[in-house]
């Protein structure tokens, strides 16, 4: 058994190790760990007190995969729900869909009874005024957002959101992944949290992979899926990983500062590997023999030899 994520998936761990710890099963603990982070109002990449988009709309993506049956439910560009992980899990047994976006989402969760709330917080909001301010850009009316768009976007903020991979008693391997996305986007904007393959990826014959960082480049990679392509390759999953970023590099422009990505996986048999593009990076485990979770340094893997510090997670 284990659970691990994201660094900043630390302190929803304890509670998703709990779940497997007493038998439930690997989705419930993905699950339990990423609500709590959505909870978390210090966090402004996931959930509630998430950065909006350029009009001032908090948009919400998040993604379930069961790696047993390789089942999936995926919500994006979700507007006033507190929990996105728990609808697109919901969505797996209420429709034979796998994705839902904007007004459909928004409907969904209101037919299913998922708790709604305002998501902006003071501070949220002041963080997100900020930007304007400091670069004098006016608040767009909708349908006239592309200039402030691109004014706004700092690829230094594409790197957030929050990945947890548990591996449970039965050695069922799930994933779960949730975003507030990137900060100024134009709205309707997914990464690559929603989209299985790109964000997320799990599939018990093999193992299971999760992405932070540039959705933009995880989904022309389909990263996620990548890593686990590689062990079915026969790589281990250290290498999986690794070739993972690689692949990513030819569109990795380094004359942009702050593009990052970042993975964890595992392999079948519960072995974890963590690699990212940022020097120092961190990941959060809980497994056998620890009393909490904890984290743990990944392994630097620029996306180009020879490349520096590239940035902030
Ligand atoms: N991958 C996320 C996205 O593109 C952003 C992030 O990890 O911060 O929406």
């Amino acid at each position: 058994m284990i659970i691990f994520g994201s660094a900043n998936a630390l302190p929803g761990l304890d509670a998703g190790w709990e779940r497997i710890e007493r038998g439930d099963s690997a989705m419930d603990a993905v699950e339990t760990a990423v609500r709590i982070i959505e909870d978390n109002l210090e966090d402004h990449t996931v959930g509630s007190s998430g950065l909006a988009n350029v009009l001032g709309e908090v948009e919400l993506d998040a993604s379930i995969m069961d790696g047993t049956t390789r089942a999936t439910g995926a919500i994006g560009a979700l507007h006033g729900y507190a929990h996105p992980i728990s609808v697109a899990r919901a969505l797996m047994t209420a429709l034979p869909h796998v994705m839902l976006v904007g007004a459909g989402a928004d409907a969904f969760a209101h037919e299913i009874g998922a708790e709604k709330r305002d998501l902006a917080t003071a501070a949220s909001r002041e963080l997100w005024e900020a930007r304007f301010r400091a670069l004098a850009v006016e608040h767009p009316e909708p349908g006239k957002a592309v200039a402030a768009t691109n004014a706004l976007l700092t690829y230094a903020h594409a790197a957030g959101t929050v990945n947890v991979i548990a591996v449970d008693a039965r050695g069922h391997v799930a994933s779960a992944v949730s975003t507030s996305g990137w900060p100024w986007k134009y709205p309707g904007r997914l990464g690559d949290t929603p989209v299985i393959g790109a964000g997320n990826y799990a599939d018990g014959r093999h193992g299971a992979a999760a992405c932070t960082g540039f959705g933009e480049l995880s989904i022309r990679g389909v990263t996620a899926y990548s890593v686990v392509r590689n062990m079915h390759d026969g790589t281990d999953v250290l290498e999986a990983c690794r070739l993972a970023i690689l692949d990513l590099a030819p569109m990795a422009d380094p004359a942009i500062d702050n593009l990052t990505m970042s993975i964890v996986a595992c392999s079948r048999s519960g072995e974890v590997a963590a690699v990212s593009t940022i020097p120092g990076a961190e990941y959060a485990v809980r497994e056998e023999g620890m009393d909490r979770a904890a984290c743990r340094p990944r392994l630097h893997v620029p996306f180009h030899s020879g490349e520096m510090a590239n940035g902030q997670g």
